[in-house]
C-alpha cells in the first residue's frame, strides 16, 4: 500500500512537470510570433510615416537645399533670412554659401543706412556702430576719461578700458622708438552732426558718405574708436609711417583693430582709414589679428546670433 501511493505521487508530479513544459513552450512560441508581428506593424508604420515626407519636401527644405544646407553647419544661420539668402546667392553665383550667409547676416544685400536697427551691446567692448546699427542721439558712453596728456593732442575722451589700452599701446611704441598719438576720440552725436553736415555741404552726401559717418552711427560716438597720428605729419598720411607698420603688428596685443581697409570698404562702406583703430579688447583683437575679418565679419559670426 505504501509502495502503491508512492507510485502515485511520482506520477503525479512527473504529470505536472509535463503540463508546465508544454505551457511553457506553448508560451515562448506565441508570445515570439506576437512579438514579431509587432515588428512588422512598426515596419508598417514608419514606412507609411516616412514615405510621404521623401516625397514631398516642404518649401523651406528646397530652400535650404538651394544653400546646401549650410544651416546645419552654421550657429549664426537666420531662418527669418532664408529669402535674403537665396537671393543674395543668385545675384552673387561666385559666393560660397557660408559667406553668403555671413554677408547677408551683416545685411550688405541692403543699402546702407536702409535697413538700420538700433544697435545692442550697448556700453559694452563689442558694441557695433555703422552704416546697419546705430546708436542714437542720446548715446553717450560711460566712463568717459581723458587719455594721458603725453599720448594725444588736447582734451580727448574715450571709455576707460580703452584710454588705458591705448596709453599702454602709446607707451609701448614710444619705447620701441614709435610716435603714436591720439587725434580724434570721443565725438559726441552734436559733434558728429557737424562734422558730417559740413563733409555733406562741401562733397555731397554720397563723396562724404563714403568717410565721415552720420550723426548716430560713427564708431567714434562709442568712445571705442581713435584716430592716429604720428606728431610729425598729417594723420591722412599715417599709411605710409613706419608707425603705421607698428600698429599693424602690435595693436591687437593691447585689444585695438584697424577697422578700415580698401580691401573691405564693400563691407565696411568705409574707404581705406589707416588712422582708425577700434577698441574691441585684448580676446577678440588677438582672433581677428589671427583670422583676419573685418569687425562687422567677427560680430555676425560670434555675437549676433
Ligand atoms: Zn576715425
Amino acid at each position: 500500500m505504501k509502495k502503491k501511493r508512492k507510485k502515485k505521487v511520482k506520477f503525479t508530479i512527473y504529470f505536472y512537470i509535463l503540463v508546465i513544459v508544454v505551457v511553457s513552450i506553448f508560451l515562448f512560441v506565441f508570445l515570439n510570433s506576437d512579438g514579431k508581428e509587432e515588428n512588422k506593424t512598426n515596419n508598417n508604420n514608419t514606412n507609411t510615416v516616412e514615405k510621404p515626407t521623401v516625397k514631398e519636401k516642404t518649401e523651406e527644405e528646397i530652400k535650404l537645399e538651394k544653400l546646401n544646407n549650410i544651416n546645419e553647419k552654421l550657429d549664426f544661420f537666420k531662418m527669418e533670412y532664408l529669402d535674403r539668402y537665396i537671393a543674395y546667392k543668385e545675384k552673387n553665383p561666385n559666393l560660397d554659401d557660408e559667406t553668403v550667409v555671413v554677408y547677408v547676416n551683416i545685411g550688405l544685400d541692403q543699402n546702407f543706412y536702409t535697413n538700420v536697427k538700433d544697435s545692442p551691446f550697448k556700453h559694452t567692448n563689442t558694441v557695433l556702430a555703422n552704416k546697419y546699427y546705430f546708436l542714437g542721439k542720446d548715446y553717450v558712453p560711460k566712463n568717459l576719461v581723458y587719455i594721458n596728456s603725453a599720448y594725444q593732442s588736447g582734451g580727448k575722451q574715450m571709455t576707460k578700458d580703452a584710454a588705458v589700452a591705448f596709453e599702454k599701446m602709446a607707451a609701448a611704441a614710444k619705447e620701441q622708438g614709435y610716435t603714436v598719438r591720439a587725434t580724434s576720440t570721443y565725438r559726441s552725436y552734436d559733434y558728429q552732426a557737424g562734422l558730417y553736415e559740413r563733409y555733406a555741404a562741401n562733397d555731397g552726401k554720397a563723396k562724404a558718405d563714403t568717410y565721415s559717418a552720420r550723426p548716430g552711427y560713427s564708431e567714434h560716438q562709442t568712445g571705442l574708436a581713435v584716430d592716429v597720428d604720428n606728431a610729425y605729419s598729417s594723420y591722412t598720411s599715417f599709411g605710409n609711417t613706419k608707425e603705421f607698420t607698428w600698429m599693424k603688428q602690435n595693436s591687437y596685443k593691447y585689444g585695438y583693430i584697424l577697422r578700415y581697409t580698401k580691401e573691405t570698404e564693400f563691407i565696411t562702406g568705409y574707404m581705406n582709414e589707416p588712422w582708425h583703430y577700434r577698441y574691441v579688447g585684448v580676446e577678440i583683437a588677438t582672433y581677428i589679428h589671427e583670422h583676419p575679418m573685418t569687425y562687422e565679419e567677427y560680430y555676425v559670426r560670434f555675437l549676433d546670433k
